[in-house]
């Protein structure tokens, strides 16, 4: 059925096919007069905050807002996904604002982490898309971990907005919510822009801070659609994606050995000395460890049964694998181009969206195998 009505809350059109896009209404309110969408309803209602996505341009015109008015941009970084939560073309909306990294799910992270070390990584990935942020916060939305020091950062920011900004999936909903209890905000808190004839307007939220009150502005999540979350079914996205405190886990591996990450990806061993490889993934991956002369046979053979996820309706996106050559260096020799190097001092392995891998910097040459899809990241060893 076709529908003509916008939403009385925040202006979107009124749809019922995508529970996920702007302006859904179940088929039940279809008709009605003075709908609010179902994200507008329950905001109003239970002062919930929901995820909402939008297409890229429709977000462009959405963030341009932030320009017109600048404030404080709180922008909401997956620490397990960097490369993926960094928000395209976000650089020239916020030029004119102050810009806070919010590197959230930090609740994930094993213990022992070097935080300046991931800091100083961030900003400077961050401000590779030329955004000039000047801080990192580590937080975590959903234990409320680091959260303190969240809310001393904006308790005196009376004079402009505040804007939450991130990608679909970073927990940008989760940390209004959680700022939102922490105000204690309550009896219809919200109050969501009327903007009849826009795809979304912003929506904003007021709080009182100890000097004065506090505008907090909602935006859209845009989707990225080329993350590994992106591709995988709920039953996958449980096993594949971290949601406890991550358990690293250790393997003495030799030469001509072979360690499965599930059926993402696969590090070969060729040569070099025996060592320690740490895998920072999600406690339900299934790891298995081959020789290196049965890896075929595995990744033919046993996708099923051994290496279990991704299951077979989500396999086609991660089946067409591309190996690229890994080496450690002890001296300044080169590596020839193309190869991952490893210092002496050793690096993580970014899998973007599934975790790291840390090799220590002993003699290794051999072969990362990933989806073609897939960019690995380098970066100095957190732990
Ligand atoms: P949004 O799309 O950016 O609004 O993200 P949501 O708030 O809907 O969160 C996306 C997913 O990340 C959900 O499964 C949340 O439960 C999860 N999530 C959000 N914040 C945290 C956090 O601090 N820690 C963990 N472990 N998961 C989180």
């Amino acid at each position: 059925e076709q529908l003509d009505a916008v939403c009385v809350g925040c202006g979107s059109p009124l749809q019922s096919e995508d529970e996920q896009a702007p302006g859904f209404v179940p088929n039940s309110a279809v008709g009605k007069a003075n709908v609010l969408c179902r994200r507008c309803f329950r905001i109003r209602n239970y002062g919930e905050f929901l995820p909402v996505q939008v297409s890229e341009r429709d977000y462009q015109e959405q963030v341009a807002q932030i320009f017109d008015n600048p404030g404080l941009v709180l922008y909401v970084i997956d620490v397990f996904d960097l490369s993926g939560s960094l928000v395209p073309n976000l650089a020239r909306f916020v030029m004119n604002s102050e810009v806070v990294v919010v590197v959230n799910k930090v609740d994930l992270l094993p213990k022992g982490i070097h935080y300046e070390a991931l800091s100083d990584w961030i900003l400077e990935q961050v401000r590779a898309t030329r955004v000039e942020a000047q801080e990192v916060l580590f937080v975590s939305a959903a234990t409320t971990e680091g959260m303190t020091r969240l809310f001393h950062r904006v308790n005196g920011v009376t004079d402009k907005p505040i804007y939450v900004v991130g990608m679909a999936n970073t927990g940008k909903s989760t940390l209004l919510n959680a700022i939102a209890k922490r105000f204690e905000v309550q009896n219809d808190p919200y109050t969501v822009s009327r903007r009849p004839g826009t795809t979304l307007a912003l929506s904003k939220f007021q709080v009182e801070g100890p000097t004065g009150s506090i505008t907090f502005v909602d935006t859209p999540g845009l989707v990225h659609g080329t993350r590994v979350i992106d591709r995988l079914c709920a039953d996958c996205l449980k096993r594949a994606v971290p949601d406890a405190r991550i358990r690293p886990r250790v393997y003495q591996l030799n030469p001509e050995q072979t360690l499965f990450l599930g059926g993402f990806a696969r590090l070969d061993f060729e040569a070099g000395v025996r060592q320690p490889i740490v895998l920072y993934i999600s406690n339900q991956l299934p790891v298995h460890r081959s020789k290196l002369e049965r890896a075929d046979n595995i990744w033919e053979q046993h996708r099923d049964d051994i290496l279990e996820v991704p299951c077979g309706a989500c396999r086609s996106s991660f089946d067409d694998l591309k190996a690229l050559p890994i080496q450690s260096t002890r001296t300044r020799e080169r590596v020839p181009n193309g190869t991952i190097p490893v210092s002496g001092r050793g690096r993580d392995i970014v899998i973007p969206g599934l975790g790291w891998i840390t090799l220590s910097g002993a003699a290794f040459r051999g072969r990362l195998w990933l989806p073609n899809w897939l960019e690995p990241v380098l970066r100095p060893r957190l732990v």
